[in-house]
């Protein structure tokens, strides 16, 4: 099989739009960390089942420990967050969290959901994180978006059915 360039893939899958959310955990002390990832998949509605696709490091470490983590869809406004949980510090971001049903949720997000993990699944460099969703909630907000490798605000026109 021939495979693509990392620079060609990279720069097409980047033209798929997602929304950006942070994932939250607390690690095996105890400790709140958080990782921003557009890789958040719904993958069935009975159970409720998601995916992460993460790499290795702190955040993979704590959600093999505990088995839980949230994911918090971030609003149009929350750039510097997502910029903040990225390893890019000094954004300026201060994140705010509350501990719902021991989990750390950050605050002024447009939706959540609890994660309780049922599977990891290794896949090259990433490993799958498939889990059932406990609780999650929402609100009506405009989202951040990603594409093209950038930021952007909103959702865009809706086009008819
Ligand atoms: C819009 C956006 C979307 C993103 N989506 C995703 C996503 O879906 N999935 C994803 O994985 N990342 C994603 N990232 C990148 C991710 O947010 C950063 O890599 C983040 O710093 C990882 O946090 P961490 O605390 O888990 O990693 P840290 O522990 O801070 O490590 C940072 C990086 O070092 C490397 N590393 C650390 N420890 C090891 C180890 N033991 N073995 C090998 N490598 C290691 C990994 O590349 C790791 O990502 C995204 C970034 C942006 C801006």
């Amino acid at each position: 099989m021939q495979r693509v360039s990392p620079a060609s893939f990279r720069e097409a899958a980047s033209r798929f739009a997602t929304g950006v959310a942070v994932l939250t955990a607390l690690d095996e002390h105890g400790h709140v960390c958080g990782m921003t990832a557009n890789s958040f998949v719904t993958v069935s509605l009975a159970p409720p089942t998601v995916l992460v696709s993460i790499m290795p490091g702190r955040m993979h470490r704590a959600i093999s420990a505990t088995g839980r983590y949230c994911v918090n869809v971030l609003p149009d406004h929350g750039r510097d967050l997502s910029r903040h949980f990225a390893s890019q510090p000094n954004t300026g971001a201060s994140p705010d969290y509350e501990l719902v049903d021991g989990l750390p949720r950050l605050q002024g997000c447009i939706a959540w959901f609890a994660c309780e993990v049922t599977r990891h699944v290794d896949v090259s460099d990433h490993t799958l994180i498939i889990a059932e969703v406990s609780t999650c909630d929402h609100r009506d907000a405009t989202p951040l978006v990603f594409f093209s490798s950038r930021y952007h605000r909103g959702a865009g026109a809706p086009v008819e059915r």
